[in-house]
């Protein structure tokens, strides 16, 4: 058996593991890399054939973005995720199993909530004596998704968020740099945009919001509404103190004429949508302020708004920092580990014997 880097180290996308086997191989998600020339995981067209099951940590495009093309290029197999994981899907997989009912002979699955988004999940594998860790995107910081920290754990290999490498700021300074800048704007009664990830880091914000600024109302259009009331039914994901603050938050709809002092919750992170662009240009137009807080992509409309100066950039903490990564480590019996999810550190060997 041997683990097979396909892609996600020392770069960013296209996360992508293959456990290859004898019989049954699998892969640990299967990313796409957004606005690169070779944006797939490096797989043959015989290793894809041999791919019996895909094991989704989480729905975002840099884990799950190549599936369409994998099974273009020959796998017939089973993708296993959690049911919050498949809803989030756009395109769905043709045989799917949930996470609770995998079972298999030889191949036994641990797993725990990763703390990143709704239905994001950790793996733990053994096989054959053999063990294998992927954090998949990790955080236990965050303010609304829960998180079944990785303590006490031994494997023979731990590929490990480490997205944000040797910056060292952690999930305070991040978070609290956006917390006051949201308050001095309550202050001077500028109104604030905040195009965010259809799931994900939304929630954390909004109820970063509302924690600082209780008096500011917040506004949001339909696809933020629709998914916060989504991601409140599955309770399984939320930290149950975040479930009764964001239960008692109000938040009104965007209405399109009016746009009043206030905190606007755009679902949109890259701005392509006209109407997000609309509000947007509008809100600045009054000396609002736009708030980017993640992954700009190049050419979107987020990227353009920034290079006219018009939006500001700051990061609200979805992954692990390598000192958090360091720290994890440390608290878990690890042989070998791998850092992914960032440039910095270089892939050393493409493939590992276990
Ligand atoms: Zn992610
Ligand atoms: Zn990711």
């Amino acid at each position: 058996m041997r683990l097979v880097i396909a892609g996600g180290v020392g770069e960013s996308g296209r996360n992508c593991f293959l456990v290859e086997r004898e019989r049954d191989s699998f892969l640990v998600d299967c990313g796409r890399m957004t606005g690169k020339k070779h944006p797939y995981p490096d797989l043959t067209p015989e290793q894809i054939c041999r791919v019996r099951y895909v094991f989704l940590t989480h729905s975002h495009t840099d884990h799950t973005g190549a599936l369409p093309w994998l099974y273009e290029n020959g796998f017939s197999g089973e993708v296993i995720a959690s049911r919050q994981t498949f809803s989030q899907l756009k395109e769905k997989p043709q045989r799917q199993i949930m996470l609770e009912n995998f079972s298999h002979p030889d191949i036994r699955v641990e797993w725990g909530r990763s703390g990143h988004c709704a239905g994001s999940v950790w793996y733990r594998f053994e096989i054959a004596g053999k063990t294998l860790l992927f954090s998949g995107d990790y955080t236990e910081s965050g303010y609304v998704y829960q998180c079944d920290p990785i303590r006490r754990q031994k494997a023979h290999i731990a590929v490990l968020d480490s997205a944000y490498g040797s910056d060292e700021r952690d999930f305070e300074s991040t978070c609290g740099q956006i917390e006051e800048i949201l308050r001095i704007c309550a202050e001077e009664r500028r109104s604030v945009v905040l195009p965010v990830p259809q799931y994900g880091r939304g929630l954390d914000l909004c109820l970063a919001a509302s924690r600082v600024c209780p008096k500011t109302p917040i506004f949001a259009d339909e696809q933020f509404l629709v998914q916060k009331m989504i991601q409140q039914q599955n309770e399984q994901w939320i930290r149950p103190e975040a479930m009764r603050e964001l239960s008692r938050l109000r938040i009104q709809m965007i209405a399109d004429r009016m746009l009043p002092y206030g905190i606007y919750f755009l679902c949109d992170s890259q701005l392509y949508r006209r109407s997000s662009l609309n509000v947007v240009y509008r809100i600045v137009a009054r000396k609002g302020l736009v708030l980017l807080t993640g992954r700009v992509d190049a050419k979107s409309g987020s990227d353009q708004l920034l290079r006219e100066g018009k939006a500001r950039l700051y990061r609200w903490s979805v992954h692990c920092t390598d000192r958090e990564r360091e720290k994890i480590e440390g608290q878990n019996d690890f042989r070998c580990v791998i850092p992914y999810h960032t440039a910095e550190h270089p892939v050393i060997q493409k493939s590992l014997e276990l």
